[in-house]
């Protein structure tokens, strides 16, 4: 079965690595025309030439935008209309996390981890949404964390925001049905990323192979699965969320951890 999204215009912001490259590739292989940002251009660029060199004839669109700047959002959301056509899925997807306790978490990390979390969705959201409400098949999917249910000590004020924007997104889901607007997110355990590979790099036994390494950390975090999410994972279920094969889904959070979720 396809996802359904031939013809098809998703935006998905933080497109340019880890899981957002994932979701814009299978987006692309099933023939949606997709839009993707990141703040940087290099970045950026290869992401393109990467996708381009697998999909010679995709119908993509890519521009530079930090999605904390709202001027730099609206603009984008200007461009992709009018080099893609009108939006039907929106994935929100950019950002990081912060590592730290509350001794050392200052005031001003704790108002940038809340500004990256509520704004990095609020700011894509009002500049997409006028041409979402114009959508047969419209969706919003939040890139969040499992960290919304299950707080960690060492990633306090990332904890406590990711729990806001899992509020945030099940308000925004009842808001929205009035137009048709489907609003939903994914809850991530630990995934492969740029971040684990660098971390690998300078690991302290270079005898052990990446699989090696990372399945340790996850038997040390006790994630049921015993390995990290490769990118793919989550980026399967943000393309089904998103895609209308969900169409009787609003509100959901769906957890794409390997087990690591201990709440009913
Ligand atoms: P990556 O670092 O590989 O990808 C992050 C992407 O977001 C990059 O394309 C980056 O490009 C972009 N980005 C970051 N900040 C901004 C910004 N302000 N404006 C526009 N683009 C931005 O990480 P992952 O794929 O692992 O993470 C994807 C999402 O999943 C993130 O929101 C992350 O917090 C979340 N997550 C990941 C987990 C994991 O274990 N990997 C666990 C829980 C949540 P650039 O830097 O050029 O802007």
């Amino acid at each position: 079965m396809s996802f359904q999204v031939e013809g098809k215009v998703a935006v998905v912001t933080g497109g340019s690595s880890g899981i957002g490259l994932a979701a814009v590739e299978i987006l692309v292989a099933e023939g949606a025309k997709v839009a993707w940002c990141g703040r940087d251009e290099e970045r950026l660029n290869a992401s393109k030439h990467y996708i381009l060199e697998k999909f010679p004839h995709a119908n993509i669109f890519t521009k530079a935008c930090n999605v904390l700047k709202k001027e730099e959002v609206q603009q984008f959301a200007k461009d992709v209309k009018l080099n893609l056509g009108n939006v039907d899925m929106l994935i929100n997807n950019a950002g990081q996390g912060r590592v730290s306790n509350f001794e050392n978490t200052q005031d001003e990390d704790w108002m940038k981890e809340i500004e990256l979390k509520y704004f990095s969705v609020l700011h894509p959201v009002r500049a997409f949404l006028d041409d979402l409400k114009q959508s047969a098949n419209a969706s919003i999917t939040n890139v969040n964390s499992l960290l919304a249910l299950q707080p960690e000590p060492h990633m306090i004020a990332t904890s406590s925001a990711r729990a806001a924007l899992l509020n945030l997104t099940h308000s925004l889901a009842h808001e929205f049905t009035q137009y048709g607007v489907r609003v939903n997110s994914i809850l991530l355990g630990m995934v492969e990323s740029a971040q684990w590979k660098r971390r690998y790099e300078t690991r302290s036994d270079l005898n052990l192979s990446w699989e090696e390494w990372t399945g340790n950390i996850a038997k040390n975090r006790g994630i049921p699965m015993q390995r990290l999410g490769r990118p793919e994972e989550p980026a399967r279920a943000l393309v089904f969320l998103a895609s209308p094969l969900a169409s009787y889904t609003t509100g959901a959070a769906l957890d794409v951890s390997g087990g690591f979720n201990k709440h009913l």
